[in-house]
C-alpha cells in the first residue's frame, strides 16, 4: 500500500515539510507552554515517528522552551511549526509533532482528544465530542511507559 503524504509549512514558505503515513497521535493541547509558544490558548499537534517527517528546504529553527522540549519555528516569519523531545534528554515520547494549523490541509488529521485542558484561560471553552483531559491522557501515559520499557 502506498503511504499517504501530506505537506505543510510556515506562513512565508521558507520551511516546508512532508509527513508520511498516519499519525501516531493527534491531540489538542491547552498547556501554558504551548500557549506561550504559539500565542493562542489551544493548538492541535499531529505526532509522527521522527523518520516520517521530512523537511524539504530549510530546517526549522529550534528553541528549547523547557528542559528537553524543542519547538521548531520559522526564523523568517515566526510561524510555530513543531514540538518534539530533544533525544539528548528524553526519548519517552519519540514523536515529532507538527501543528495541524501548519498543514496545507488542516482538516486532514483532526484531534482525538485534548490534554492540559485545566490550564486553559477561564474564558476559553471547547465544545465537541472528544475527551478533554485536565492533564495528560491515559493513552499518552501508557505510550511513554511502554517506550521507556522498550529501552530497558
Ligand atoms: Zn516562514
Ligand atoms: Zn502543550
Amino acid at each position: 500500500m502506498e503511504q499517504s503524504e501530506q505537506f505543510g509549512g510556515c506562513a512565508c514558505g521558507k520551511v516546508r515539510y512532508k509527513v508520511s503515513g498516519s499519525p501516531t497521535w493527534t491531540a489538542g493541547c491547552c498547556c501554558r507552554d504551548c500557549a506561550k509558544a504559539t500565542g493562542t490558548p489551544y493548538v492541535t499537534w499531529v505526532g509522527f515517528p521522527v523518520s516520517n517527517v521530512e523537511f524539504l528546504q530549510e530546517q526549522p529553527a529550534q528553541k528549547e522552551t523547557s528542559t528537553g522540549v524543542l519547538r521548531g519555528y520559522c526564523d523568517t516569519c515566526g510561524s510555530s511549526l513543531t514540538y518534539g523531545r530533544d533525544p539528548k534528554f528524553d526519548v519517552s515520547d519519540p514523536l515529532l509533532y507538527v501543528s495541524a494549523a501548519s498543514l496545507d490541509d488542516p482538516d486532514m488529521f483532526p484531534p482525538t482528544e485534548v490534554v492540559w485542558y485545566a490550564q486553559r484561560p477561564n474564558w476559553f471553552e471547547l465544545a465537541g465530542t472528544i475527551p478533554l483531559h485536565d492533564s495528560v491522557s491515559p493513552d499518552q501515559a501508557e505510550r511513554a511507559y511502554n517506550s521507556a520499557k522498550d529501552r530497558q
